[in-house]
């Protein structure tokens, strides 16, 4: 079974982590990417953020695919944002 992150204290401060969802901007070569609605747990006191199991690994490459679009779209002036929903 899989173990509760909010049971587990900041291992920065110590505080209580909270479910959240964030939002992150990366840049890269003049290109400006958002992804927002990303499920993570966030210290209630000094914000760490922590990514589910294996999550930043994935907002990483959701990230690589949208400097990868910004490449072939030639859309370099363009702020690319991707959002997650749930349907
Ligand atoms: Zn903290």
């Amino acid at each position: 079974m899989r173990k509760l992150l909010s049971e587990v204290p900041c291992t920065e401060c110590g505080g209580q982590l909270r479910s959240k969802y964030i939002t992150q901007e990366f840049e890269r070569g003049g290109v400006k990417v958002k992804l927002s609605g990303i499920s993570a747990m966030v210290c209630a006191k000094c914000g760490e953020i922590y990514f589910q199991p294996g999550g930043a690994d994935k907002v990483a490459e959701a990230a690589n695919s949208l400097f990868e679009l910004a490449v072939v779209g030639k859309q370099h002036k363009h702020r690319l944002a991707a959002q997650i929903c749930r349907v």
